[in-house]
């Protein structure tokens, strides 16, 4: 199945400085033109299996040149699919190449450094692939929404007013130049579910007993703030998608939507890199052909 990546990425890249609207996004979101849904799902179901199968050739590349790590991020509300999304996309990649990172509430410990310092430890190695389950995003996020998480953290001088926000894109931006520029590439998702939507699934929790365990009654209660939220990413989205380190927002509604799109935009990402395999040099070559005489030899 042919892939137009370019198409994908102009669709969904949120092109650096510009105001960026989720009005204008629409998280149901389900392909273009007069094609039946059915038929859609299954060329998004085709599109999802090629790049599977894609991003697991490309690791191994990654890994073999051992020169570019990815850092890929995910952000969205509740119930948007993150955890499936990176189940699905990541489900044929080998995972010695790969490290899922979920970032919660921090620790004491975590809350006496500044918010980048947890985070930076778990950026991907070279040859490695890192997916952040939330990131230091929920710092202009969560943290914004709810004032007392701000001042938790005591840093002097430091109060909810706009210029605290900006300093944190600035900070963002610059971290995120720093990893491009030292080979670690970055891509960074937002699954935009809709209230709606996420009314729906946190429904279905309640109501299938095998379901339960994904539960939280403070999923119920963070969704009282949904415009704040909204508000919020927003203005994280448009201030801080970069050529470096663009973000995508990608119509969650329907997950064989979300993961196909995710799918696309990483395999295309990695492969844009233009990695190429190790080349092999003489000696080597020598050393190759030495083994095999010796092997045939027994
Ligand atoms: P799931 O619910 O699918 O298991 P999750 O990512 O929602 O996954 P939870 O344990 O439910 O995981 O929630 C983690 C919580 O930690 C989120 O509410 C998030 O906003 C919060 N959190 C993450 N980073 C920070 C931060 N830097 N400061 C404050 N809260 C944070
Ligand atoms: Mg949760």
């Amino acid at each position: 199945m042919p892939i137009d990546f370019a198409k994908i990425q102009k669709t969904f890249r949120v092109p650096p400085g510009t105001k960026f609207r989720l009005a204008d996004c629409d998280p149901g979101w389900a392909g273009d033109g007069d094609i039946p849904e059915r038929e859609r799902k299954d060329m998004a179901e085709g599109i999802l299996a090629a790049d599977v199968g894609d991003l697991a050739r490309m690791q191994e590349l990654l890994w073999a040149s051992d020169t570019w790590s990815v850092l890929v991020i995910f952000q969205a509300m509740d119930a948007a699919g993150k955890d499936g999304a990176i189940k699905n996309v990541m489900s044929g990649v080998n995972p010695q190449g790969v490290e899922v990172t979920s970032f919660k509430k921090p620790s004491d410990e975590e809350l006496d450094h500044t918010f980048l310092w947890r985070c930076m430890k778990r950026v991907p190695e070279r040859g490695r692939i890192g997916i952040f389950n939330r990131s230091y995003y929920e710092e202009v996020l969560v943290v914004r929404v709810h004032e007392a998480l701000l001042a938790a953290q005591r840093i002097p001088g430091v109060t909810n007013r706009p210029r605290t926000w900006n300093d944190r894109f600035d900070d963002i931006n610059a971290f995120e130049r720093h990893l491009t520029r030292n080979g670690t590439t970055v891509v960074k998702f937002f699954l935009n579910v809709s209230k709606k939507e996420q009314r729906k699934r946190f429904l279905s929790r309640i109501d299938e007993s095998d379901k339960h365990w994904k539960f939280s009654p403070s999923d119920v209660a963070e969704r009282q703030h949904w415009d704040d939220y909204m508000a919020a990413y927003e203005e994280a989205i448009s201030a801080t998608s970069t050529d470096h380190a663009p973000w995508y927002v990608v119509p969650a509604d329907k997950k064989w939507v979300s993961r196909a799109v995710v799918a696309a935009v990483l395999a295309g990402t990695i492969r844009n890199l233009g990695l190429e395999w190790p080349k092999i040099d003489d000696t080597k070559r020598r050393q190759i052909d030495e083994a095999r005489r010796l092997l045939e030899a027994e």
